[in-house]
């Protein structure tokens, strides 16, 4: 059996090179350097350049014009409420599942909500889930969600003219042009799009969707809420910020136990939670000339006063995610379509930028795509704590991808955002670097024989 262990002197290559938190790059980093972003592939540029604008755009004023998809409307009328709403996202996804060769499955996740919170009635409530199986990796999943229902003023009106262009139509359409376009795509791992329903009344559809993943004891590896996804301009006088998405990240774990804030308190890690991984992840791959968008990262759950369908998934142990446009006009959300003294409030379609949205839709893509073409992010990784020492000793089991070519160590000051230093350790379960744990922040990915890397994974102390 091949030696799976490695030895990396950082110290010494820094002696040659320079310091190592310079600002130049080093003249001779050899196996070390700083990171760099992740170019997107040949398969991900042609994915990127069919996302179609228009298409969104017919997406967004189709769903727009079921005049309300109330969670409470009406389900058995075929031109109005959410239940039209329904039939229509389903019919479409199946129309893209038919060109996947039978790797896209469609389903309607129904259950009935009990009488709780918003929801005054036991009530149906259906998610139409477009799942796309991947070919080497089919149990690792990841999961984006835009949430089909709409509101008013009055959470409890379910008649009045509700578009919900932006909120939420917009990530279904996201959600609806991703399954379309990749269902022609083999994937390594399973990509799943998903219009959930419930979210203003509790986040409901994507409670029960997570929580199934649950209890099927499914490796969900990353989740995206797109949530408000409409448009750059804020049609507020404000200057409109048509490249730039946020992404809100947690960073102590919404799921954290008592025994996990123990290990994090001792270690520091509060920025160093799965989540925040992702964040680092969604940026490295999808802010670039090809998505033609920055991805503007927060480090907390949501905005104030708000939440979305990826709290579902961060309540049940999920990383997760929220996409949402940068600056919001609270005028058009959540409001009867009214004019008053001459200032038009309501979610309306006129307030969407649909090549905005094509944006976003790309920038989905890109992390969706980077992550199922990847290895899986890597597991049971520690850091040696058995005896005080100052070199630092990584372990992890190697993940079982056909294509997996190795690891990379990653590490940074503890006061840096970001990571600062890589180095490829080979294809190895265990590397020990000079450098001091005590000092540094340090985490481990896997990368493909295509370059594609794996969410990073902070160790945890082995005990
Ligand atoms: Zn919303």
């Amino acid at each position: 059996m091949a030696d799976r262990r490695a030895f990396l002197s950082v110290s010494a290559a820094a002696a040659v090179a320079g310091p190592l938190l310079g600002d130049s790059e080093p003249a001779a980093a050899g196996d070390r350097a700083r990171p760099r972003p992740q170019a997107p592939d040949r398969v991900l540029r042609d994915v990127l350049r069919e996302i179609d604008p228009a298409r969104i755009e017919r997406t967004v004023r189709r769903l727009a014009a079921f005049h309300t998809r109330h969670t409470l409307s009406v389900q058995d009328d075929p031109e109005r409420g959410i239940g039209a709403a329904r039939d229509w996202i389903f019919e479409q996804m199946q129309g893209y599942a038919a060109a996947s060769g039978g790797r896209m499955t469609v389903e309607r996740q129904s259950f009935v909500q009990p009488v709780s919170s918003r929801i005054p009635e036991p009530t149906t409530i259906t998610n139409v889930i477009a799942t796309l199986r991947g070919d080497t990796a089919p149990d690792r999943i990841y999961v984006l969600t835009g949430h089909y229902d709409s509101r008013v003023t009055d959470v409890m009106d379910a008649t009045s003219y509700a578009p919900g262009a932006d909120d939420d139509a917009s990530g279904v359409a996201v959600a609806m042009e991703l399954a379309r376009v990749l269902a022609t795509r083999r994937t390594e791992a399973t990509l799943v799009f998903a219009a959930v329903a419930g979210e203003e009344q509790g986040l409901y559809g994507s409670a029960h969707l997570a929580q199934a993943y649950r209890d099927a004891g499914a490796d969900v590896q990353g989740m995206f809420s797109n949530d408000i996804v409409g448009t750059g301009d804020a049609h507020d006088g404000s200057r409109p910020d048509p490249r730039t998405v946020r992404l809100f990240v947690e960073g102590v774990p919404t799921s954290e136990t008592a025994q996990q804030a123990t290990v994090r308190q001792s270690v520091g890690g509060e920025n160093d939670g799965p989540s925040r991984q992702l964040g680092r992840f969604v940026r490295d791959v999808a802010a670039n000339p090809q998505t033609g968008m920055d991805v503007r990262v927060i480090w907390r759950r949501d905005r104030y006063l708000r939440g979305s369908d990826h709290i579902s998934f961060l309540q049940r142990g999920y990383p997760a995610a929220r996409f949402t446009e940068p600056r919001e006009n609270f005028r058009l959300q959540h409001q009867d379509v009214r004019v008053e003294d001459g200032v038009q409030y309501g979610d309306l379609p006129e307030f969407c930028d649909f090549r905005y949205i094509a944006r976003v839709a790309r920038v989905n893509a890109a992390a969706l795509w980077s992550l199922a073409q990847a290895p899986g992010t890597p597991k049971g990784v520690v850091i040696d704590t058995r005896q005080l020492t100052n070199a630092t000793t990584l372990r992890w089991q190697r993940g079982t991808e056909p294509d997996l070519a190795g690891y990379q160590v990653l590490w940074r000051e503890t006061t840096s955002p970001d990571w600062t230093h890589v180095a490829d350790v080979g294809d190895v379960d265990t590397v020990t670097v000079d450098i001091s744990k005590d000092n540094v922040f340090f985490g481990v990915r896997a990368v493909d024989r295509d370059g594609h890397r794996s969410p990073v994974a902070a160790p945890l102390p082995s005990g």
